[in-house]
């Protein structure tokens, strides 16, 4: 899931760091992710807004806690040991409403 080259980019997590390595979380859209920013992605899941470019990071213990869904509590404990960053169409900043439904929708495509 995580390559690595030689260009170096701007983190798309922090935005401060430069780094080469990279994931594509669409096809042709790389996000960029330091080592701090990769550190942190072992314990806590990164979304990162695709329309507004705002960063989400929750805890993974307490998301996968909340999950009263067993199905879907199964596939984030799966999840628990990767390292997790997505690419979300919309995030609860710009489309607060959308949000729910789109999460929804998304249950089963979470690995
Ligand atoms: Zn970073
Ligand atoms: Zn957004």
């Amino acid at each position: 899931m995580v390559e690595i080259n030689n260009k170096q980019e701007k983190c798309s997590i922090c935005k401060h760091e430069y780094t080469s390595i990279h994931t594509e979380v669409q096809p042709g859209v790389f996000l960029y992710v330091c080592d701090n920013c990769l550190e942190d992605a072992k314990h806590n899941f990164i979304w990162i807004c695709m329309s507004c470019g705002k960063v989400h990071m929750r805890l993974k213990k307490l998301v996968i806690e909340r999950i009263a869904d067993f199905e879907l509590k199964r596939a984030y404990l799966i999840c628990e040991d990767m390292q997790i960053i997505q690419g979300i169409d919309i995030c609860i900043e710009c489309d607060p409403e959308g949000i729910l439904n789109y999460m929804e929708t998304r249950k089963t495509a979470t690995c």
